[in-house]
């Protein structure tokens, strides 16, 4: 591990147990105690050791999260009063910021000073973003026709839809699991999250401030363990109302399977292989700082990673040089040292997929403009950041999602369907559009096919803008009032006076 980061000994002292589990209120070890290996990305050593649930923890688990939410401690709150507690949610995170920080570095490869100026202030901003809609819950009046004569009063309420089941990936621990808590508890629901089995720090640590802020115990749980058994245990469990689960589209279709018995709520947010477009009337600068940014950062370990890159042919050459020419001098290595730019991928296992997929890119007949090779350094999972061209749609390069930094780049002319080939993916879940022509960009962003489109930007999250996939990359959305209104459920009243 880099020596250039000092780790603090509360973190020191925080990865040197096994990292428990929360079940009503309170830590616990897993039963039959069994643990897994928490992995460094950046040094490729154990760093910590997490308890890995048994089905007899789930099963408690979910129980807690029902007899919470049956006895009416959370929904029966006022909301008010629950929204004081997602507010304090909040500060706690601001105030412990520089620990959790640490937490994300080690174990997710963030950087330090992008975990603790964007990841930490963007999961409290979620919180209070929610505290905000829990007094604002509401549903409306009707006029009935259908029995003339009498009079009726007739409303719809939004009630929280109970016990909720929150599965997140590894890519951004804290905020994807604060997207998914903060809606439920506004909403009312009980829950119990599942991280990914890389990433179980932080989220411990927003487990403890949950309890600190107030939450009572039961109306939030933490399970951790792997996919298959946790994850699916909760995804088919019968007492389980609501599943809202972020990762690979290939897992959300068996979510989907799992959840068929009791048919509960499923909400999906899923891969993608976003297209970038560049129109050569763009402002060409930013299009090619906005297209390296999009695909590099976080080694492009980002759902809405701008990973095919359409440029007009009469600028191809000048993008292409330019993207390449900042993946290049871009300083990869372990995300402890901070003067490096590109941290690591998150496992051996995604960095050997990542490879597989790039060295199969050049079997099917890409070039490699730049990157491509594995980099050691230190243990850690690195890879150079990867530019192909000479590429087309019928090579898995362009059609999967990699989810690393490897950009597929491709010359598009006057007479091809631009709007056809942006289309022309089984994900939905983001698009870019770079053009000076404010109707061409407006009506190529309405061509796409995406649930994400920006315009002379890319990436830009925002908790008031909703966040999911058109097609494969998902069912609903997360953010906004839309993410609140899939934690409900919506009744009619129809009262004769
Ligand atoms: P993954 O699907 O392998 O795992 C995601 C989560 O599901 C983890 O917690 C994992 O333990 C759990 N899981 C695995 N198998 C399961 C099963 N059978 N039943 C229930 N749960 C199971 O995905 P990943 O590799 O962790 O994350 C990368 C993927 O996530 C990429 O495809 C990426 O695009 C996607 N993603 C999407 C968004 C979005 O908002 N659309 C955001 C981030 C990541």
């Amino acid at each position: 591990m880099s020596n250039t980061f000092q780790i603090s000994p509360g973190v020191q002292q925080r990865m040197g147990r096994v990292q428990p589990l929360l079940i009503d209120g309170e830590w616990r070890e897993a039963q039959g105690g069994a643990t897994t290996d928490v992995y460094g990305p950046s040094c490729g050593s154990v760093i910590s050791k997490a308890a890995s649930a048994s089905d007899a923890d789930t099963e408690l688990a979910v129980a807690a999260a029902r007899r919470s939410f049956d006895s009416g401690v959370w929904t029966g709150m006022t909301p008010a009063a629950r929204a004081k507690i997602l507010w304090k949610v909040a500060d706690l995170l601001e105030a412990y910021s520089a620990e959790i920080a640490e937490l994300e570095m080690l174990d997710a490869g963030k950087f330090y000073s992008s975990a603790k100026e964007g990841e930490v202030p963007f999961a409290a901003e979620c919180f209070r973003y929610y505290a905000g809609w829990c007094t604002k819950i509401e549903g409306t009046t009707k006029q009935i026709s259908t029995v003339p004569g009498q009079d009726f009063h007739v409303y719809t309420q939004r009630e929280a839809v109970g016990v909720a089941a929150l599965i997140v990936p590894w890519n951004g621990p804290l905020v994807q699991a604060a997207w998914k808590i903060a809606p439920a508890l506004a909403a009312g629901c009980s829950c119990i999250l599942k991280p990914a089995a890389e990433t179980p720090l932080s989220t411990v640590r927003l487990g403890e401030i949950l309890i600190e802020a107030g939450v009572p115990a039961g109306v939030f749980n933490l399970l951790l363990g792997d996919g298959p058994g946790v994850g699916q245990a909760l995804a088919a469990h019968p007492d389980v109302d609501k599943i809202s689960f972020t990762g690979s589209t290939q897992v959300g279709k068996r979510i989907v399977n799992a959840a068929q018995g009791n048919l509960k709520k499923v909400s999906l947010e899923l891969g993608g292989k976003s297209p970038i477009v560049i129109f050569d009337d763009a402002n060409i600068e930013e299009a090619i700082v906005g297209a390296a940014q999009a695909i590099f950062s976080n080694a492009g370990q980002v759902c809405v990673a701008g990973s095919r890159l359409y440029v007009q042919a009469s600028v191809y050459e000048q993008v292409v040089t330019g993207i390449a020419d900042i993946a290049k001098q871009m300083r990869v290595g372990a995300s402890t040292d901070p003067e490096h730019n590109m941290g690591p991928l998150i496992s051996e296992k995604h960095l050997n997929a990542v490879s597989k997929m790039i060295d199969q890119g050049v079997a099917e007949g890409g070039v490699i403009v730049t990157g491509g090779g594995r980099l050691e350094l230190g243990g850690g999972y690195f890879v150079e950041p990867t530019v192909f061209s000479d590429v087309n749609h019928s090579m898995s390069i362009v059609k999967d999602e990699v989810f690393g930094p490897v950009l597929v780049a491709m010359p598009f002319t006057e007479s091809d369907d631009i709007v056809a080939l942006a289309n022309d993916s089984e994900y939905g879940l983001a698009a870019s559009v770079w053009t000076q022509d404010i109707g061409k960009a407006h009506k190529t962003a309405a061509a796409i096919r995406a649930g994400l489109l920006w315009i002379n930007c890319h990436g830009i999250p925002d908790m008031a803008v909703p966040f999911g996939g058109y097609k494969q990359s998902g069912w609903g959305r997360e953010n906004g009032y839309e993410a609140l209104l899939q934690y409900t459920e919506l009744k009619s009243v129809v009262a004769k006076l």
